[in-house]
């Protein structure tokens, strides 16, 4: 399926000269939703994970129902200070501005294999930052999955694993 006509592209958001790639209108579309989350369900199949980890916060759309799909449980990563009992943390820089991302110790991660999901890929700073996070607890990447990649800026050399996107956008 081409998802491209359920994607808005709104310029000049949230500051000028970037362009949103906004997922709502595949969400809005029950058809298309699961059509989205079939595709990246049999992607993260192929990798046979322990578990999947979503993404703050649009990641998590498709995280849950891909786990359940695969019978798995799944794992967040979250922004910094929205996750309660002991956490290990970690800064990066994104296409605008910064962030810090956490992950609970006390997920049972270690040995594990995993399959990140997100909304989009644009430099690879948010799931560099997640991998790097993933592997200081024990467990290891196999595959990256996102709805939208900004190929032009390159993400996916600066992660490990596999990478597939559903759309791809220079
Ligand atoms: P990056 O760390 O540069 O790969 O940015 C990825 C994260 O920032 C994802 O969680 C996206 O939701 C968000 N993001 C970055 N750039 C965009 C964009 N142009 N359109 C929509 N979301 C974006």
């Amino acid at each position: 399926m081409n998802f491209d006509q359920h994607i808005a592209k709104v310029p000049a958001f949230p500051k000028p000269g970037i362009t949103f790639y906004d997922i709502s209108p595949i969400l809005e579309d029950p058809a298309v939703a699961r059509q989205a989350v079939n595709t990246l369900s049999e992607l993260a199949a192929r990798y046979q994970p322990d578990v999947i980890i979503g993404l703050d916060a649009r990641g998590f759309l498709f995280s849950l129902p891909v786990a359940l799909a695969l019978d798995i449980g799944t794992i967040m990563v979250r922004k910094a200070g929205k996750l309660p009992g002991q956490v290990i943390e970690r800064s990066y820089a994104l296409e605008y501005g910064e962030a810090t991302l956490a992950i609970q110790t006390e997920r049972d991660l270690h040995g594990k294999r995993v399959v990140i999901i997100d909304d989009l890929l644009a430099t690879g700073g948010t799931v560099s930052a997640a991998q790097a996070l993933i592997e200081q607890v024990g467990a290891t990447v196999v595959a990256s999955l996102f709805v939208v990649e900004l190929t032009g800026l390159n993400g996916r050399a600066r992660l490990s694993g596999d990478v597939h996107a559903l759309q791809q956008y220079e």
